[in-house]
């Protein structure tokens, strides 16, 4: 058999549906898909490539996927930290982005962060934000896989001055990027408290006829749910449910505050939640209730959420934040294993986006999508379970190695694609500008 890429790592953790664990397996990968899981005495025979890579020590693992994040507001890192989220948001947040977003801040702010998330081992992320389209070409020139939101509120930004006026721009970015390998979009609704009945029903609408997730902040505080039930009359999860927007296609992030009839229909309805661990806690949100979801059959998936409230872009971290908090929460240090924590930030985040047959695993036939992590620091050291020290032990900075479709966009921790010396001189001099004002 002939492949372009033959890996050697000593660890293979698939993130299949048996929870394996391969020793002493390899890697073959040809036309950016991987051809061959198989044991490396066998692999060493039979397969000629073109390059091959002895990885002792390490761990291989999907790339990670970021299921929730605000990408340029990498920019914002630091700004405002220790408030509310209304407060947060009304008095810091809002009032910087009004003054600064423009599409040279998106694109300045999204190789920040994709600098930092390829870094990380993150080789997709799903993104809310202005200007997407400028995040979208700034994703697929790093080589990364990004979900590009069209975001909709209903007010007035730099962005857009109406509802229908954020639509229309969305249906020209999903029109940009239809066919692209790397780049889907998804409708991005801010929050029910920041968009209407009838922008609800629009976004619904079109999201039907396109076929695309519809991704939105969430029961995300007890505020949120008191003033809907003032403004509305009822829940955000029974008014969107009223509205037609409840089902498989809705990516509901954060879900801190939930009942549990409401568990059971975002069950029920076969709804995706994405838990944001970092950020619920740093905003005194609330806790989503990982471990009942799971149990009832949801799928959750892992995001950092924007860089100002988090304030990292570190899925390695994350990860472990999640099975933390998933056993305090529910009481018990038998709920959220590490192979789920794991699990959450690979292959759920893929279901989430209905990309599991692209990505999310390391299986033949999906796309070579991978991390290599050195667990031969001190702090991973021994070995007994790869999974245990990738989720309780591992950092950030043990990623070695990072594909997507089989190209090399992290070697030796370097990234190839993206040039660390602009990017970061390019975010300081954004700093000092806003610093400044
Ligand atoms: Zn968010």
């Amino acid at each position: 058999m002939q492949a372009d890429l033959l890996l050697h790592p000593q660890w293979i953790v698939p993130v299949d549906a048996a929870e394996s664990v391969l020793a002493d397996y390899s890697l073959a990968v040809a036309g950016g898909r991987i051809r061959a899981v198989i044991p490396s005495a066998e692999a060493r025979a039979d397969i000629q490539a073109e390059q091959e890579l002895e990885l002792p020590c390490h761990a291989l693992i999907p790339g990670l996927i970021n299921a929730h994040t605000h990408s340029p507001m990498t920019l914002l890192r630091g700004l405002a930290d220790d408030l509310p989220l209304m407060t947060w948001l009304n008095e810091h947040i809002w009032p910087a982005e009004q003054r600064w977003v423009d599409p040279e801040f998106v694109r300045a702010g999204t190789r920040l962060a994709a600098l930092e998330m390829l870094k990380s081992g993150t080789i997709c992320f799903n993104d809310m934000y202005f200007y997407a389209e400028v995040t979208a070409k700034a994703a697929a020139e790093a080589g990364m896989r990004a979900i590009a939101g069209m975001i909709v509120v209903d007010f007035p930004t730099g962005f857009a001055t109406a509802p229908e006026e954020y639509l229309r721009k969305g249906l020209e970015l999903h029109d940009r990027y239809r066919d692209h390998a790397l780049i889907r979009t998804a409708f991005a609704p801010h929050a029910p408290y920041s968009v209407s009945d009838g922008s609800f029903g629009r976004v619904r609408t079109l999201a039907d006829e396109l076929d695309v997730p519809v991704h939105i902040h969430l029961h995300e505080t007890r505020d949120e749910i008191l003033q809907s039930l003032r403004d509305h009359g009822e829940r955000p999860l029974a008014r969107l449910e009223r509205l037609g927007l409840l089902g498989p296609g809705l990516v509901a992030v954060h879900m801190t505050q939930l009942e549990e009839a409401e568990i059971e229909t975002v069950a029920r309805m076969d709804a995706q939640v994405i838990h944001c661990p970092e950020s619920n806690l740093k905003l005194a949100s609330g806790f989503c209730p990982v471990a009942r979801l799971l149990d009832a059959g949801v799928n959750v998936a892992l995001g950092t959420d924007g860089a100002a409230s988090n304030n990292d872009l570190d899925m390695m971290g994350e990860i472990q934040t999640a099975a933390l908090l998933g056993k305090g929460v529910a009481g018990s240090p038998s709920a959220l294993h590490a192979h789920t924590a794991l699990r959450m930030a690979t292959r759920n985040g893929a279901r989430a986006f209905g990309i599991d047959e692209e990505t999310g695993s390391l299986e033949v036939g999906k796309s070579a999508d991978m991390v290599a992590l050195d667990l031969r620091d001190p702090h991973t050291q021994p070995v007994y379970n790869p999974v245990s020290q990738i989720v309780y032990a591992a950092g950030r900075d043990q990623v070695r190695h990072v594909w997507v479709a089989g190209r090399h966009l992290i070697r030796d921790g370097e990234p190839t694609t993206l040039d660390p010396t602009a990017i970061l001189e390019e975010a300081r001099e954004w700093g000092a500008r806003i610093a400044e004002d």
